[in-house]
């Protein structure tokens, strides 16, 4: 397959920035990574359901992006994510993004009428198969290959539609693809994943990226919740499969995984670092609101009005508890009961504030359950409109501040830099 002349570096960071005013502190953070001699490149990420919340255009994270990579001299690439898009959405990043996710979750199951074709295309499938850097040699039976092709193949079949979609529209210009299945119920084996491979490769999909759904639970804002070990073992047979299919199937040569809702993943960023250490594999991590609970935090630390417009976003984030929750039912774990009350937190200082929203498990005062209800708060924050935004300037200094440390000090290090003296 040819490889597309717009190529995904090694190690990647999806940044997502919601109110577009912190492009250039997410990009500091990757500065300071690549002063320590890792490149990191830096993808800004929105969706549409965050646009259309927010109210915004895709053009407008490019602009960010563009401001920040010239303010500070960025000379490394650095793209813009038309997140987790499909056919419904993908017309209006068709311009202004470099990057797509092309969203097929919603596609798992449905059935497709080449099942039979396909299963007689890849006998290598149903032949005992050495994947090194797999203990157990994978052993699918035709009976398995016909059922989770029943599974996955049409999802396969979108996500080329999808992809052609693009690149029709694209008139020639360059594009990376990233094919996302994480938003569904079951995570995917290894198996599947060399399955689903195989098919993305027959519909010529030039991937340079996987999302799929891994086992455990990836809340937003919060730890990964679930059994590391298994995690640990999971994501290194999921490495080998990736580089068995590369080859199999000539798919590119830079392809990896992409770890979907990766942001405040602490129990896990070892495990990563260290199969990515041993295989020399890249890997894309994806990040999004971590950066807006970081200005909620900035708000706070500043004081003053600041901190009283965090007090009355968490006010109405509580009175609209369901509402705000129920879009993301399955990425998050909120106990009502274990929430300060609004009148309580309004007597809070600064510093209690963003003792219970930054994200420090250390910490006695951390309150997981408040940090992801501020996470889905972020609509609250839309609907003030320009008294946010003109908060977000009058506070940039404590917000930026907290930014870059988060991205720097919280994901880059732990991920790639920590032999480079960066956290453990
Ligand atoms: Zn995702």
């Amino acid at each position: 397959m040819e490889s597309s002349p717009l190529e995904l570096g090694k190690f990647s960071l999806g940044v997502g920035d919601r109110f577009a005013h912190q492009a250039k502190a997410q990009l500091e953070a990757c500065r300071k990574a690549a002063s320590l001699g890792v490149t990191v490149i830096p993808v800004w990420n929105k969706s549409n359901r965050e646009h259309n919340v927010i109210r915004s255009e895709p053009a407008s994270v490019r602009v960010a992006a563009e401001q920040a990579v010239r303010a500070l001299g960025w000379k490394h690439p650095y793209h813009v994510d038309a997140d987790h898009i499909n056919l419904d959405s993908v017309n209006r990043f068709l311009d202004s993004s470099d990057f797509f996710t092309v969203d097929v979750a919603a596609a798992i199951g449905r059935e497709s009428g080449r099942v039979e074709s396909f299963a007689a295309k890849h006998p290598e499938l149903v032949a005992p198969l050495c994947v090194p850097g797999i203990g157990e040699p994978l052993r699918i039976t035709r009976q398995e290959l016909l059922k989770i092709a029943a599974k996955y193949l049409y999802a396969a079949e979108e996500a080329g539609r999808i992809y052609r979609h693009i690149a029709e529209h694209r008139d020639g210009r360059p594009f990376i693809t990233e094919v996302s299945m994480d938003e569904t119920d079951t995570p995917q084996t290894p198996a599947e994943l060399l399955i689903i491979l195989a098919a993305l490769a027959d519909e010529r999909i030039p991937l340079q990226t996987l999302a799929p759904k891994f086992t455990g639970r990836f809340n937003k804002g919060v730890d990964y919740v679930g059994d590391v070990g298994r995690f640990e073992r999971e994501f290194s047979d999921d490495l080998a499969v990736i580089a068995h299919a590369k080859q199999q199937y000539r798919l590119p040569e830079n392809l990896k995984l992409s770890v979907h809702s990766g942001s405040d993943k602490f129990s896990i960023y070892g495990p990563i670092r260290r199969a990515l250490g041993k295989t020399g594999a890249g890997v894309h991590v994806k990040t999004a609101g971590t950066t807006w609970l970081e200005e909620l935090i900035g708000l706070a630390e500043a004081g003053g009005e600041g901190l009283r417009l965090a007090k009355e976003i968490y006010r109405e984030a509580y009175f609209h508890l369901d509402a705000l929750s129920e879009p993301y039912a399955a990425v998050i774990d909120i106990d009502p009961d274990c929430l300060p009350l609004p009148l309580e937190v309004e007597c809070w200082p600064s510093e209690q504030y963003v003792a219970a929203l930054r994200h420090d498990p250390s910490n006695p005062s951390f309150n997981r359950d408040l940090r992801q209800l501020l996470h889905v708060g972020y609509k609250i924050a839309a609907t003030m409109g320009a008294r946010y935004l003109k908060m977000l300037e009058e506070c940039e200094e404590p917000i930026a501040r907290n930014v870059t440390y988060n991205l720097f000090e919280r994901h880059l290090c732990p991920l790639f830099l920590a032999d480079a003296g960066g956290v453990q």
